[in-house]
């Protein structure tokens, strides 16, 4: 039996980040369980390889219930398994959601977690060298900034943007909402910056912190409505850690969703079908799954396209159908055929994601094996005017890819091709081509009606002791990447958690 005073269950992009905020203080003690290893291959930092990180050791390899509006395709859904967890696989890109991203979560009941809310802690976690400090950070972990490698197409992509009427922004994580800008990137001297890089492994050598990888948590510890720890498992052995103050779950919004049912929390008349013994009634956990999906358009090039880890474009616009920027394009340097096959000719794509869609999902358990995968249904396109905005994007992304400034580089569109013109070959190619974004969120809501999980202090409705602080408490999806958002709502929970709030 083991005692701390924070046990903090998934040693992710939120997990890194509360393992060294709440150990920030030498008098208080800490223990990360992370069911992953300590470190994953050595590709793993390489930037330029983050494409062969799925499917390998360090991939959960989780992948969706058949999705009935993309022709039934059964969708892999890649989540880390390591320190650092998705941030140590993810494509890197450091975009934060734009502004009415943050203030639609307060509409929704998050009160406070408004854009001005939220800002000091986007700042806090990151360092952004020459960018403007009434918006960036100037002194966080997480150090931030365009790629400093440059490829000659994506100039004239750049080019193409513009000249297809997108305004050219210096920073689309500042003070400018909409346009064209260089993404930036979470690298630091060529190499993978995780959130184990930037939070963990500098303070690791801390007496107060103890991190035990290969360590997953099978049961959460409830006791007359508290939550006092965790089992877990170590090699053949259970374990079990108890917390003196609090159990933070930051094992994601596939892990944190599936031990709190596990747990006998959740869904009462689901919780029984599995033959989980329920302890607390909360309907709405595993409800609200969201995610963001790519449809490429792409091309195959008239000369030789260099592959590497190099600054590229990304756009940030709306559809004009709801009310703000809920679409992005970003640019691959190969052609990307449906759901994510690449190409073997020299090539480019242009690849369209809808940013804020309004299907929503749902993570079930199989049975009440902690290790069993759960259902996972994203339920891409099911709400129909997901696809009138997704027509929006691809027509967007098609004119860019025709724009004048890419004629010495393109040769043909070769998917969806020439003939697929009218809204219904679109509508049609969206569905067999679409494949996820990895930016799955929002299964334990923030808010404060019945089928939310949290309340706005990230604490868990009906059970002292025991907060979430990871992707799962969005209460919608942002029309932005979600590491940059993550890092700070943990950085948010590691304040709220110091103060006793
Ligand atoms: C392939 C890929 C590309 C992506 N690209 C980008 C990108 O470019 N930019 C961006 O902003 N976002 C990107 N994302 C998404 C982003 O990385 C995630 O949204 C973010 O990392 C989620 O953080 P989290 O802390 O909620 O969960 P995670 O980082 O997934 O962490 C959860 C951790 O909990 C551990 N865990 C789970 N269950 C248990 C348990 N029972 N016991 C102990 N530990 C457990 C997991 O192993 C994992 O380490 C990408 C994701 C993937 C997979």
């Amino acid at each position: 039996m083991e005692n701390f005073d924070y046990l903090v269950i998934g040693g992710g992009t939120a997990g890194c980040v509360l393992a060294n905020r709440l150990s920030e203080d030498p008098a208080t003690t800490v223990l990360l369980l992370e069911a992953g290893a300590a470190d994953g291959p050595p590709i793993m930092s390489d930037p330029a390889l983050w494409p062969m990180l799925a499917g390998t050791e360090v991939d959960w390899g989780f992948s969706s219930t058949p999705q009935s509006q993309t022709d039934d395709a059964v969708h892999p859904l890649a989540r880390g398994k390591v320190l650092g967890g998705s941030s140590s696989i993810n494509a890197l890109l450091h975009f934060r959601g734009h502004p009415l991203s943050y203030d639609d979560w307060e509409t929704a009941g998050a009160t406070g977690w408004n854009y001005q809310s939220v800002l000091p802690f986007l700042k806090r976690s990151e360092t952004a060298p020459g960018r403007d400090p009434s918006y960036r950070g100037t002194s966080g972990p997480m150090r931030v900034g365009p790629s400093d490698q440059v490829n000659p197409l994506f100039d004239a992509v750049m080019d193409a943007a513009i000249e297809t009427g997108y305004s050219r922004t210096d920073d689309l994580n500042g003070a400018d909402g909409e346009g064209v800008s260089w993404s930036e990137v979470n690298v630091v001297d060529g190499a993978r910056q995780s959130a184990a890089d930037a939070y963990l492994r500098p303070v690791l050598h801390r007496r107060n912190l103890t991190v035990l990888t290969n360590a997953p948590a099978r049961k959460l510890l409830i006791d007359k409505g508290a939550c006092r720890g965790a089992v877990y498992s170590r090699g053949n052995e259970e374990k079990t850690a108890y917390a003196r103050r609090e159990v933070v779950l930051a094992s994601g919004t596939i892990g944190s969703a599936q031990l709190l049912m596990v747990s006998g929390v959740g869904p009462a008349d689901h919780l029984r079908e599995v033959g989980v013994d329920v302890v607390a009634d909360l309907p709405g956990i595993g409800e609200n799954l969201q995610d963001h999906t790519l449809t490429p358009i792409s091309y195959s090039a008239s000369q030789e396209v260099g592959r590497a880890f190099v600054r590229r474009p990304l756009i940030r616009f709306s559809s004009g159908l709801s009310g703000q920027p809920d679409l992005q394009i970003i640019f691959f340097d190969f052609p990307l055929y449906p759901r994510a096959r690449p190409g073997a000719e020299s090539g480019y794509t242009v690849t369209v994601s809808l940013m804020k869609p309004a299907s929503r999902g749902s993570i079930r358990l199989v049975n009440a094996d902690p290790s069993a995968h759960p259902l996972i249904d994203p339920n891409y396109l099911g709400d129909e005017r997901d696809m009138d905005r997704l027509l929006v994007g691809v027509r967007q992304a098609r004119k860019i890819g025709e724009a004048k400034a890419l004629t010495e580089w393109r040769e043909a569109e070769v998917a969806p091709g020439a003939d697929s013109r009218n809204d219904s070959d679109i509508r049609h190619y969206i569905r067999r081509s679409l494949f996820s974004y990895n930016h799955l969120i929002g299964t334990c809501r923030m808010g404060t009606d019945t089928h939310s999980v949290v309340d706005p202090y990230l604490r868990v409705h009906g059970i002292s002791g025991l907060r979430i602080a990871d992707a799962s408490v969005m209460p919608s999806i942002i029309s932005g990447n979600p590491n940059a958002t993550v890092l700070a709502i943990a950085e948010r929970a590691a304040a709220y958690l110091a103060s006793s709030e």
